[in-house]
């Protein structure tokens, strides 16, 4: 039974983000697999490098690299790998990874167009730019197979992929029946909820993903399952996972009713919302604070407990 020569290894980099430290996995198996890989820095790959030599290994001995999603903190660090090894993941990385001309003018466009529905003012638009600006540290090679919902890990028998979308259209989770383990990416984290990121759907003109409701409809399913410990992208691993998956569910809750509350009585667009609830961060992380907005209003919409209005200034919400 190959199960029993299994190991998880957890090899913790730094990353330049708020987020502070990032982890990667080094899933040993058949084959001996990268799962993330930190920031493109030079502290990052000294920590990697250091990492896997106190376990015994090198950079050029990792076989596979898979990664939970394509942000940068877990992405990046593609390069200090070998070219010729598979690099792995779910599909929706690839645009992200690619950066193809058409996706960049894609994405350019479908923010320019939800600004204006988010009623954000012309001034704030160039925060447009800010956010791909950022797309090129998530490393400069693309996928080279694919792995979606319900595929075997290469090399590692019994590890399971799990789509677990919100954080971003392209996050998977790894799991394995045998003990209920599970590399879970930024999917589950020990203190925070990870941000609903807005993403441009897949196919251009098609609707956004309403990204909360996504994340809230995963972890209610992980709920029902025999999960027995998380090995997150970043923070403590997570043993409790049925009690952070109902704080986040909670206190997802109480956001919304908090907005619900500003609501009352005073229409706004989502972009007033979003400076009432984050004046002074808004500003920094734009992308990051309107989408915690358009979270909170897309469930407010789900709940049918607010109303959209189409206006000359964009959508306004009302109770
Ligand atoms: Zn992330």
């Amino acid at each position: 039974m190959s199960y029993f020569k299994q190991e998880i290894i957890k090899i913790t980099l730094p990353t330049p983000f708020a987020v502070g430290d990032v982890h990667a996995y080094l899933l040993v198996g058949d084959t001996l697999t990268l799962v993330d890989c930190g920031t493109k820095t030079e502290e990052s790959r000294n920590a990697l490098e250091a990492g896997l030599q106190a376990e015994g290994y090198s950079l050029s001995d990792i076989e596979q690299l898979l990664i939970t999603h394509h942000h940068p903190d877990h992405a990046g660090g593609s390069s200090f790998l070998r070219e010729e090894i598979p690099y792995i993941g779910h599909p929706g990385n690839q645009r992200w990874l690619a950066l193809e001309e058409a996706f960049q003018q894609e994405h350019d466009e479908f923010f320019l167009s939800l600004s204006k529905t988010l009623g954000v003012p012309r001034e704030y638009e160039g925060f447009i730019k800010y956010l791909r600006s950022s797309l090129r540290y998530s490393g400069n090679r693309t996928l080279t197979s694919f792995l979606n919902n319900g595929d075997e890990v290469p090399g590692h028998p019994g590890w399971k992929v799990i789509e677990t979308l919100g954080h971003a259209q392209s996050h998977i989770s790894l799991y394995r029946e045998l003990d209920g383990s599970m590399v879970g990416g930024d999917h589950l984290l020990d203190r925070i909820s990870p941000n609903p990121l807005i993403e441009p759907p897949v196919k251009p003109g098609e609707e956004r993903p309403k990204s909360l409701l996504q994340y809230n409809a995963s972890i209610k399913e992980l709920y029902q399952m025999p999960i027995s410990i998380v090995y997150p992208g970043h923070g403590g691993n997570i043993e409790d996972v049925q009690g952070i998956i109902t704080r986040n569910l909670d206190r997802q809750h109480e956001r919304a009713m908090n907005v619900k509350a500003m609501l009352e009585g005073k229409p706004m667009s989502a972009f007033e919302v979003c400076i009432q609830l984050f004046p002074k961060v808004f500003r920094k992380e734009p992308g990051l604070t309107l989408s915690e907005t358009v979270g909170q209003l897309d469930y407010l919409l789900d709940l049918e407990a607010i109303q959209p209005e189409e206006t000359k200034s964009g959508m306004v919400y009302s109770i």
